[in-house]
């Protein structure tokens, strides 16, 4: 298992004490990306933990991924993302589409999920279900009978 946070890399001033102008300057969500100093929660995750842990787990994240985040996860070998807040990034849908991971949208102040993406692992062309809506019970995430992998970011 391992975690991220969106911030600067080691060593360098940290975001919140006006390490990385472009955050600081409050920018839209998305914009300038390309002078932000920050990694990203998702690519700080899977370079902790390297790729040999991350083929076949499930990665939990606040907001759907960026493209950049997206290759990341997709060449790391995740197989499922879990999200909270959308964010829209037209390509990781797209990259996305191609792959056999399954996309999870968690709200847990309703206490629903919707899987938006859910494709037989044995059969990579068919998409079973466009999406599929639960609600949950109790604390924990109930999630639905077809959930084989592991729920945590491990081997
Ligand atoms: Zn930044
Ligand atoms: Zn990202």
């Amino acid at each position: 298992m391992a975690t991220g946070y969106n911030g600067t890399p080691f060593g360098l001033t940290n975001c919140n004490e006006g390490g990385c102008k472009r955050c600081n300057d409050n920018v839209h969500q998305g914009i300038d990306l390309d002078k932000c100093l920050c990694l990203h929660a998702e690519e700080s995750a899977v370079m902790e933990a390297g790729r040999p842990r991350c083929i076949g787990g499930t990665i939990y994240t606040t907001s759907f991924p960026c493209q950049l985040c997206t290759k990341m996860i997709i060449q790391a070998g995740i197989v499922r993302i879990v999200y909270n807040k959308n964010y829209d990034s037209y390509l990781s849908k797209e990259m996305l589409a191609m792959t056999n991971i399954q996309i999870v949208c968690c709200n847990p102040e309703t206490g629903t999920i919707k899987i938006t993406q859910n494709r037989d692992r044995n059969s990579p062309s068919q998409l079973l279900e466009d999406v599929i809506s639960q609600k949950t019970t109790g604390n924990g995430l109930d999630l639905p009978s077809n959930f084989t992998s592991p729920m945590k970011l491990k081997r």
